[in-house]
């Protein structure tokens, strides 16, 4: 059975108490066992002292009228009186603010996005395009993007390629040739985007599953010569790539949970050829997009593990989606953080970002689902190891 993270926190911090980890709509009966000021204040104008008194133990109550006004309570006071505050989760960290560092929010979304990011706590986001395919049928301009930044530089940071490099090199990989006439035009599209103002380069894939209509199918050798001209480059100019794709240890087939759409029938491996990406060139940092995420289910922890400690330019951007069928999962279905993500953050500190990839173009001011999810994820991590993975490896990476 897993064991959630924190169950394990609060058993270590009440001195190894086993309390239950029964959950009523998606909360942990611990968060009674040692509310912040600001929570107790709200749950002791709804809950009277006796009620209190017999929640605070964070075990499941047996009585069911406590548990439905527990329940009631507890909602009442993290979504309708959250309103100074970031978050809606009533943990330790819930009030700390982060840095996004991979969203899609450009020009014509910006002020909602802002509003967005404001209610969530996002001190900043990096924002960057979607990677398109060769033939895709939609409209995604880089300008766009530039122009977010540029309106809003102390909100926004601008990555760039994803329109664009991204397309030419699954377009090259499709065509199977590299002129030198290529090899020029791509280097100074990149400069182009450095000389726009991108901190980085992104989003680019090398994976890139199709999950619903109109969402493209990419695959290219993650060490295909343009990937490893763009690492050249990004290594120069001293800015890191933000990379989406998909585990893949061995060939296999499609998981079934995704069949039917324009993915091949058999994904082929691709780990190896990452790991040559990263060994290309150690002065370019890579951004491994989508840690505790993925279609696969073999971005497990073992293998990011193995990489960070194989690869010291290699970092990850954590994202928690709640909804879809990812096969991997990094809060349980209770929303606690499961024990062995906690494991990998502690081991690498240094080595982790929070990147919610939050469609802002859609709908900027619904915009916030996985946004929830890493609050979620702040909450549970101990205050340190947030700071860290919130505000101070983003900023040492991307220079703020
Ligand atoms: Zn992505």
């Amino acid at each position: 059975m897993k064991q959630s993270i924190g169950l394990a926190i609060v058993v270590f911090a009440l001195g190894a108490f086993a309390a239950d980890n029964a959950t009523a709509q998606g909360m942990s009966w611990q968060v009674f066992a040692k509310p912040d000021k600001t929570l107790l204040a709200c749950l002791s104008s709804e809950l009277d002292k006796r009620q209190l008194k017999a929640l605070s133990s964070g075990e499941r109550p047996k009585n069911k009228k406590l548990r439905r006004a527990a329940g009631r309570a507890y909602k009442d006071c993290t979504q309708n009186t959250a309103t100074d505050s970031a978050s809606n989760s009533g943990g330790r960290n819930h009030r700390i603010s982060f840095i996004d560092a991979h969203a899609h929010a450009s020009a014509k979304s910006a002020s909602g996005t802002l509003t967005s990011m404001e209610s969530m706590g996002i001190e900043r986001t990096i924002t960057m395009p979607p990677p398109v395919a060769p033939g895709q049928n939609i409209r995604i301009s880089e300008k766009d993007f530039v122009r977010a930044a540029q309106k809003h530089p102390d909100k926004f940071v601008y990555f760039g390629g994803g329109a664009s490099l991204n397309k030419m090199v699954h377009q090259a990989a499709q065509s199977g040739k590299m002129p030198d006439s290529l090899r020029k035009k791509f280097t100074e599209t990149a400069q182009d985007i450095l000389d726009d103002g991108a901190k980085g380069f992104g989003e680019i894939t090398a994976l890139h599953l199709s999950l619903r209509k109109n969402h493209p199918y990419m695959g290219t050798p993650p060490d295909h010569p343009l990937f490893l001209l763009l690492s050249d480059i990004a290594g120069k100019a001293g800015v890191p790539i933000d990379f989406h794709m998909e585990a893949v240890l061995q060939d296999m087939p499609l998981p079934a949970e995704i069949a039917g759409r324009p993915n091949p029938d058999i994904l082929s491996a691709n780990i190896a050829a990452f790991e040559r990406l990263m060994a290309h060139n150690r002065n370019t940092t890579i951004i491994w997009a989508h840690a505790g995420w993925g279609n696969t289910g073999q971005r497990t922890v073992e293998l990011c593990r193995k990489l960070l400690e194989a690869h010291p330019n290699l970092f990850m951007s954590i994202k928690i989606e709640k909804k879809g069928r990812p096969k991997i999962r990094l809060l349980d279905r209770s929303g606690m953080l499961v024990s062995e993500w906690l494991e990998l953050f502690t081991q690498f500190p240094d080595r982790f970002i929070l990147g919610s990839d939050e469609k802002y173009d859609r709908d900027a001011k619904r915009a916030q689902k996985n946004t929830h999810g890493i609050r979620r994820l702040l909450d549970q991590l101990p205050p340190d190891l947030a700071q860290h993975i919130a505000h101070d490896n983003p900023k040492r990476l991307f220079g703020l």
